[in-house]
């Protein structure tokens, strides 16, 4: 009998409604072992769909296919390569970008990136864990890339009874990577950098954010330089700022790679940073707000809010009349709702009267799924200050 896990009527419900995470609490059998690509059965036996089953993860199954539809490597080969297709449709000003975006390519719980001749690839379930191997012989005959990295060390791999681990699947990675981003030139640790190596997802915040750039800048969180880097030209003065000595080096070493003698970058905590600021009276015509995730699970919204707020009254108040903030956030958690009303607090609060002029997400090569609220992860607005 081939694997099988029988789901309840809720269940059975869930994967009609089209979300592929079927919760534990709706698995009522089980005849697989972890990793096994599953038939997942109805309460009344009825053929659901295929999926990657996990037997310790809070998720044991993500759908692939739905009804009869079979969900062997023929599946797998034209998912990558419909994935690169629609990549390249977009002709993306960039030699870095996502290629796999997990559920919004139906190819869940996976990840990949494009670094110039370099893949790296995130496995982040049991099920396309197994995969590996012939996920990679499938990347090196649809790209023939010159190396493939696995970056496995994220800690979601630990909730799927998964090591956290980094290896070479194939060719060689170098330690540094040259990639281009619009008219900006990266250096990237594809063996060390945060995320896989750079923050794609904002690619395109960066490039909208620089129509509206001048004046004195102060890009915050900067991590190697990203919206700095970009928007430094449209600028009379930039400044950077991140709490980590590693990433200030590397805003340093790209700004000189890019010709940017003027671009300052100190290591500080932003928090502290603006604080000190508003003290001394400093004014800036554009701030970057990029931080990281404050509410990494739904206990801690409340406290990611109030930090959200406290940087972008702060900001608010440090701005020029007329002068732009660009302000992000990449938790799940605080949706694009909750950090509107947040934004609308931190004005009333600052007494500073603000216009929407943007409101943007992740960039394009990391879609959302409709139905799966959970790959819409990063909400970009682009303020000005009225007065
Ligand atoms: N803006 C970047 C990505 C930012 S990632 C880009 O466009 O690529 C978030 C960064 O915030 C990380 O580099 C991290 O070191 C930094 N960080 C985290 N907490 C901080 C704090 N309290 N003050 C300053 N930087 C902080």
């Amino acid at each position: 009998m081939p694997p099988t896990v029988v789901v309840s009527a809720r269940g059975e419900q869930r994967v009609r409604s089209g979300h592929p995470w079927i919760y534990r609490a709706d698995v009522v059998d089980v005849n697989a072992a972890g990793g096994d690509t599953v038939a997942v059965v109805g309460p009344r036996h009825r053929l659901l769909g295929h999926a990657l089953f996990s037997d310790l993860s809070q998720i044991p199954l993500r759908m692939l296919t739905y009804g009869d539809a079979a969900a062997g490597s023929d599946l797998w080969r034209a998912r990558l390569e419909a994935a690169a297709r629609f990549r390249q449709s977009l002709k993306l000003d960039a030699t870095a970008y996502r290629l796999v975006h997990g559920e919004a390519d139906l190819l869940p719980s996976l990840v990949i990136d494009r670094y110039a001749d370099y893949l790296v690839v995130q496995t982040l379930s049991q099920g396309v864990d197994r995969m590996l191997p012939e996920i990679t012989s499938l990347l090196v005959d649809l790209l023939k890339p010159a190396g493939i990295l696995a970056r496995n060390d994220p800690r979601v791999r630990t909730l799927e009874g998964l090591e956290q681990k980094v290896e070479v699947l194939h060719g060689t990675i170098p330690e540094a990577v040259v990639v281009r981003e619009g008219p900006v030139e990266y250096e990237v640790d594809l063996w060390r950098g945060q995320k896989t190596g750079l923050f794609l997802d904002q690619r395109e915040n960066r490039e909208a954010a620089a129509r509206y750039a001048r004046g004195k800048l102060l890009d915050c969180f900067s991590y190697n330089g990203g919206f700095a880097l970009r928007l430094a030209r449209e600028c009379s003065e930039t400044e950077a700022i991140d709490i980590s000595a590693d990433a200030v080096a590397r805003i340093r070493s790209n700004a000189a790679r890019n010709g940017l003698a003027r671009l300052r970058a100190r290591e500080a905590n932003v928090f502290d940073e603006l604080r000190r600021l508003e003290k001394t009276g400093a004014r800036y015509d554009t701030i970057v707000l990029d931080p990281p995730a404050f509410a990494k699970n739904k206990a801690s919204v409340a406290n990611a809010l109030a930090g959200y707020k406290e940087i972008n009254l702060r900001a608010l108040r440090l701005l020029t009349p007329g002068g732009y903030l660009v302000t992000c956030s990449c938790s799940y958690n605080v949706n694009e709702a909750l950090f509107a009303e947040m934004i609308h607090s931190a004005s009333v609060d600052s007494h500073t009267p603000v216009t929407i002029v943007e409101k943007r997400l992740q960039s394009r090569d990391h879609p959302v799924l409709v139905g799966v609220p959970e790959t819409y992860y990063l909400k970009c607005f682009i303020l000005r200050r009225v007065e």
